[in-house]
Order: C-alpha cells, then structure tokens, then sequence
C-alpha cells in the first residue's frame, strides 16, 4: 500500500516568476514537489527542495501564502500571460485541500491576466465555475502520455488514469473552455506507437484540442529513474533517440492530424502558432 505523502508547508516570499519560455510571462507554482510523481518529470532538475527531488512523488512543499503574496505582487505589475504550474501540478490531490491552485487562478483572472492550465487531473472540473466566466482569458491543457493505464502507471505512478483525464477534458470542451491536449515526453520504444498515437489525436478531434507535441529531453534525475523503471518493469526506453527518429516521427503525428483535422504542433513551434492565432497577449516587459 502507498504511503501517505509528506507534506510540509512553507510561506514563500513571491508568488510570481518571470518566465524565460516564449508563450507565456510569468509563471506560478503553489507547490513545490508533484505527487504524481512522473519518472520522465524534467522539474526534478528545477525544484529548489532537493528532499522533495529525492523523494519525488512523496514528498511535497505546500506554499500556503501564495495567493495572499499573489494579491500584495499584481497591483503593479504589467498584465500578460501566466503558467499555472510549471513545475508541479497545479490539481494534484492536496489541491482539494489546499485550494491555492483556484485561489490564485481566481486572483489572476479578475485582474486581467490570461492563465494558461496545464495537468493530468480531473480536480480541474471543480474549477470549472472560475474557468467558465473568464472563458476568453484562459485555457486548459490536459497532458496525456498513453492510453494504457498499465504504462501509465509505471510512467506516472501517483497520476490519475488517462481514461479520467480523457472525460475531464471532454467536459471541459463541451463546456466551451479553450482546450488543448500535451502529449509528451515521447520517448522511443515506450510510447511511440503511431496506433496510440493516432486514439490520442482522436481525443483532441473529438474535443477540438489541438495537439502539442514533444520528445523526450534527457535531464539528470529523469535519466535515472527511467533507467531504474527499465530494470524493474522491462521499458524498453531509448533515451538516445536519433534526430532522424524525431523527424519521422513529428511528420507522422502532422500526418495523421490532418487527416483528422486536428492542428498539430511542436511544443518549440506551439507560441508561434499562439502568437499567429492571438491566443494570448505575449506581452512582454
Ligand atoms: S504531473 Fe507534471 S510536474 Fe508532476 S511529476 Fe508529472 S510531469 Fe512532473
């Protein structure tokens, strides 16, 4: 049986970083930590608490002033946009609890920022009341790595299943939120199979997502622990995937999107697309 999750609470003194990725402006993490505990998780190499990287999954640092920090930080500060989290999950399952993920998005969408979402969790849909009467200023990313429940857990143990993420998304399309589907990391030999591949983009065909793609990019901790789950459960993981690889592999994915009809693209391209399409401000200082 698991055990339970430490949780240590701890008051920050900022509540929003300045982001140096192109899409977005300043991002936000009410924790640090993700019980989810992904084995491909590149945040392990960004998380300040290094016993929260060692015990990754298990071990988690609530920041429990966030939104009264957020509150006291926005008064002068330049709208734009916000990644809400990039490095941990925003409704992992001790948001339920803490609420800091609905406090801050609620924060930030009634003063004019736009919030981008993103997650693997059906705790999401609680929000869907905030999302809903700010609709034109946010939009909601749900991450989905494979369809099989049983690689799913092995990649990401502490994660709801895919088939949760999957309704949650469709709600969240049929209730008129901006949604769009992350697939990734792709990582060669576990989760590039073109069949799975092609129900995922049947997913976002069904909920007018597109598709952001990306591959595996080799970090510290992430190497080693796919490397441990390779010994224990048999992945057959390539983590030195050839560029040659990538490229066939991104032509296929674009292929089978526009048979769909499903826009698909990169995650280095996606804020072009964004930018073309005005999705979101991309201001910048
Ligand atoms: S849900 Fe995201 S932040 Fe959390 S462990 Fe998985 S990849 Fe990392």
């Amino acid at each position: 049986m698991k055990s339970s999750p430490r949780i240590i609470e701890v008051k920050c003194s900022r509540a929003l970083s300045r982001s140096n990725l192109p899409e977005m402006d300043y991002s936000l993490n009410p924790y640090h930590g993700c019980l989810h505990g992904c084995i491909y998780c590149f945040a392990m190499d960004f998380t300040p608490e290094y016993d929260a990287v060692e015990e990754w999954g298990s071990k988690i640092y609530v920041r429990t002033n966030i939104a009264e920090k957020l509150r006291h930080e926005i008064s002068g500060l330049k709208r734009g946009t916000v990644g809400i989290s990039t490095i941990t999950d925003p409704y992992q399952s001790i948001e339920g609890r803490y609420r800091l993920t609905r406090k801050c998005l609620s924060i930030l969408l009634e003063n004019g920022f736009y919030v981008t979402l993103q997650t693997k969790s059906p705790l999401v849909i609680r929000d869907i009341d905030v999302i809903d009467s700010h609709r034109e200023n946010v939009d909601v990313g749900m991450t989905l790595t494979t369809l099989s429940s049983d690689l799913a857990t092995i990649l990401e143990p502490g994660s709801p299943s895919p088939a949760s993420r999957i309704s949650s998304i469709e709600r969240l399309s049929h209730a008129g939120v901006r949604t769009w589907i992350y697939l990734g990391p792709i990582i060669k030999g576990v989760n590039d199979s073109m069949d799975d591949i092609e129900e995922i983009v049947g997913v976002c065909e069904r909920t007018g997502s597109r598709l952001i793609f990306d591959r595996y990019a080799s970090y510290r901790h992430s190497d080693i622990m796919i490397s441990s789950a390779a010994e224990s459960s048999g992945l057959r993981a390539d983590l030195k995937a050839t560029e040659e690889w990538w490229m066939d592999l991104s032509r296929n994915i674009q292929r089978i999107g526009k048979d769909h009809g499903v826009v698909t693209v990169t995650q280095d391209e996606d804020w072009k697309l964004e930018k073309k399409l005005r999705i979101r401000t991309l201001e910048k200082f």
